[in-house]
């Protein structure tokens, strides 16, 4: 294995050169990845690693799943791209899979989360004007603070992060931000005419991994209806099995007017995002509104069926639902001050670090590397935990001792 692994470059050249020629958009943490099975990545040294973030939770089904390998080499020696000038003799079949899977009429086939974000805001705009009667370019759409949608101009306009939005202005309007799981600011905001949509994380990933009261969802989108206001779902993070159900919405038994999807979709392998909606919202776009050259291409859509079935055939939810209720319950008896809160849902968790003796988040990242665990810190104080759903029971408990280990050489 380590021959194989053995690259020219070390760790450090490789991270010099990147630093060099690429953009400093990104501060990752020092480990140099070339393989990946399972919950494993091995670096170029031919170290052996948990992978503790599954690549922002597009990894639910492991790293290069066989399944979904096969599937997606056996389409790329077969045909790639048509884009939708013409048809392909696999977009059907996808949209009748995915559609049947989670319950809606249409689905409309994009490639990053953040363009499945913005489809799904030219929908519900589209929507709020041609069936609820919005007077032209007066729609409005609510979000939440703190939330994270991805990093386009009109994404961004919705955020409040300083980092996502300092010097990227000027904004894109009709946006009315809110604070997160708060039912009295969301029914002042509907008393608006003119707002047509309401789009929610159902947990907060990027945020922290915040988890609303329970009610929250069901309560906002009762309120929702009532009002003629769309409900929209960005379950890019939630969604494929992470929080313990298929969609993290079902936790409530919530179904929303709008569901976006995206990273676990595919299983990691290939960039897939995907917009649900019924044909009374999907059907108020027209040819050449939308669309995207590699939006349901191919490989794909062979990729994506291949990746949904994964999450059946290994019954993923059902094993991230145990499996979290197990790591928060054993991060929780980890005897040290420095964590001062655990949370989370299924396999999507975070654990709150205090600093100690100058020591903060980045340095219990770092130290779990040394131990042989990639977690990643967001928001300088919080840790997000969220190993692929195929982890094992024995194998998470090995990563528990990691952590507990780790914390405990800060004391
Ligand atoms: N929406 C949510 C909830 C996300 O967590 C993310 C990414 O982390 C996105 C959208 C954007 O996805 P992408 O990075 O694929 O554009």
């Amino acid at each position: 294995m380590e021959s194989v692994l053995k690259s020219k470059l070390s760790s450090d050249d490789i991270m010099k050169m990147e630093d060099k020629y690429g953009a400093h958009n990104y501060h990752p943490l020092p480990v140099v990845l070339s393989k990946g099975e399972g919950v494993y990545v091995w670096d170029v040294e031919g170290r052996k690693y948990f992978d503790f973030l599954s690549a922002y939770s597009a990894l639910n089904q492991g790293h290069c799943h066989p399944k979904i390998v096969k599937a997606m080499t056996d389409q790329a020696g077969r045909l790639a791209l048509t884009s939708r000038a013409f048809y392909n003799d696999c977009l059907y079949e996808y949209e009748k899979y995915v559609t049947e899977y989670f319950g809606f009429d249409r689905v409309l086939p994009m490639n990053t989360g953040a363009e499945g974000v913005e489809t799904a805001l030219k929908l519900v705009r589209k929507w709020g004007y041609k069936v609820k009667g919005i007077p032209q370019n007066q729609a409005k759409i609510i979000v939440c603070q703190n939330n994270f949608h991805g990093r386009t101009i009109t994404i961004i306009s919705a955020s409040n992060d300083p980092e996502a939005i300092d010097d990227f202005g000027p904004f894109t309007p009709g946006i009315i931000s809110i604070p997160y799981d708060d039912l009295d600011a969301l029914s002042k905001e509907l008393e608006d005419p003119n707002v047509c949509a309401f789009m929610v994380e159902p947990i907060q990933g990027e945020a922290g991994v915040y988890v609303p009261a329970e009610g929250y969802l069901k309560r906002a989108h009762a309120i929702c209806k009532k009002k003629n206001v769309l409900f929209v779902a960005d379950e890019v993070q939630t969604g494929i099995a992470r929080t313990g159900k298929l969609l993290a919405c079902d936790h409530e038994g919530v179904k929303p007017d709008v569901l976006i999807l995206g990273k676990a979709i595919s299983g990691g392998l290939f960039p897939v995002s995907a917009v649900f909606a019924n044909d009374d919202i999907m059907l108020v776009i027209k040819p050449g509104e939308h669309g995207s050259t590699f939006g349901g291409n191919p490989i794909a859509c062979k990729v994506a069926i291949a990746a949904l079935e994964v999450i059946k055939d290994e019954d993923l939810a059902n094993r991230s639902e145990y499996l979290g209720n197990i790591l928060r319950e054993e991060l929780g008896k980890i005897d040290s001050d420095m964590i001062t809160l655990v949370r989370g849902k299924g396999l999507l968790n975070a654990i709150v670090i205090q600093p100690k003796n100058g020591k903060v988040a980045w340095d219990v990242c770092l130290a779990l590397k040394e131990n042989g665990l990639l977690a990643k810190p967001t928001h300088n104080d919080i840790i997000r935990f969220a190993p692929p759903l195929v982890i094992t029971e024995e194998q998470l408990m090995e990563c528990v001792d990691i952590i507990a280990t780790t914390i405990n050489s800060f004391e």
